[in-house]
């Protein structure tokens, strides 16, 4: 763990994005560091293969003091800023939080960053949302920005941030505008994970039926996995830029149910029922990305298709059903 040559710091590292970054560094050779926000003792289910690989330090995005601890004892040649509640919904019920964790907390990182060590390397999580109610599709770099909701905003604010500081100061600071990407660690509310998680409880007997907002919404789904390995490649650039990374293909949440009820062999339409409690306001426009940037510049594509995602999605939570089921059936 000591010794490597590259150091990497990573703000979230117990989400979903954050595990799969610090597993993808470590094979790389890196020394891995991460902030979290409760004790670092506490259980971090993603984090299980790795906890002892790892270090983690305790921090806030909003507790600049925290941040400058936490750079000064890592001492990072790469930053990567993963930390944000990212479900849009939520964001409606905490506007405030939402704009002071996921806004204001980018400022007091960049400042952290000026203050202890302007060379580190910077990569910041910004978010499709921050397109909107955009009319171009598919959306790429220079596609103009129209957030619609609080989360979008914040992140619109951030990615404005990560760019003045990029040319005030001359910060190797860049921004992957992320579409949705999933993976077994996904938390249930989002809908891939919702269908998954479902799939799997049905075929099990354990549950009867799925419901959902709606079935025409679509989105550009991508494997979490592959998203991080362009979030390196961003930093091992000479010069700092914003990138989209997207699969380039749209998918209907009708296919996403589809998909998933295939793997366990179930008929969607026995089981799934709409209740418009849940139905969001449409996108005038499909969010879906054009990742040529990307893939001309980095190198990046996505390896994983929408089909194998999914499927990995299911079997992962019909293999969690079944050490639960063990569990409680051991005497
Ligand atoms: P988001 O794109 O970050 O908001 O990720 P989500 O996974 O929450 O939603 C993806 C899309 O699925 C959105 O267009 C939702 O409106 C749509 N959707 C349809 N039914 C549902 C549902 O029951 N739950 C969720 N979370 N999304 C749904």
């Amino acid at each position: 763990m000591e010794g490597s040559d590259r150091r990497a710091l990573i703000l979230g590292i117990s989400g979903q994005d954050g595990s799969y970054l610090a597993e993808l560094l470590l094979g790389k050779g890196y020394e891995v560091w991460g902030v979290v926000r409760q004790s670092p003792t506490g259980r971090f289910p993603n984090l299980t293969g790795i906890r002892d690989a790892i270090n983690l330090v305790q921090g806030d995005l909003l507790d600049q003091i925290t941040l400058v601890e936490a750079l000064t004892r890592a001492r990072p040649h790469e930053l990567y800023n993963l930390a944000a509640t990212s479900f849009v919904p939520a964001s409606w019920h905490q506007p405030v939080m939402t704009a002071q964790f996921t806004a204001v907390g980018v400022t007091s990182m960049l400042e952290a960053i000026r203050i202890t060590d302007p060379e580190i390397r910077l990569y910041q999580a910004s978010s499709s949302e921050i397109f909107g109610a955009t009319d171009e599709a598919p959306q790429r770099e220079t596609t103009p920005f129209k957030p619609h909701n609080p989360y979008g905003v914040a992140k619109l604010y951030a990615h404005y941030m990560i760019a003045s500081y990029r040319e005030r100061y001359g910060l190797h600071a860049s921004s992957g505008i992320a579409y949705n990407h999933e993976s077994p660690r996904r938390p249930a509310e989002f809908v891939t994970r919702k269908v998954t998680r479902a799939a799997a409880a049905i075929k099990a007997g354990l549950e009867r039926e799925l419901v959902l907002g709606d079935l025409d919404a679509t989105r550009d789904w991508g494997f979490a996995g592959d998203y991080v390995e362009a979030m390196w490649s961003m930093l091992q650039q000479e010069t700092p830029d914003d990138y989209v990374i997207a699969t380039g293909v749209s998918r209907s949440v009708r296919e996403l149910v589809a998909t998933a009820f295939g793997q366990v062999g179930l008929d969607p339409d026995d089981y799934v029922r709409i209740d418009t409690a849940l139905l969001r306001p449409p996108d005038p426009t499909p969010l879906v990305g054009d990742p040529t940037k990307a893939r001309e510049r980095l190198g990046w594509q996505p390896s994983t298709s929408f089909e194998e995602l999914i499927a990995s999605m299911v079997d992962a939570d019909l293999g969690r059903l079944r050490e639960r089921r063990e569990e409680l059936s051991a005497p």
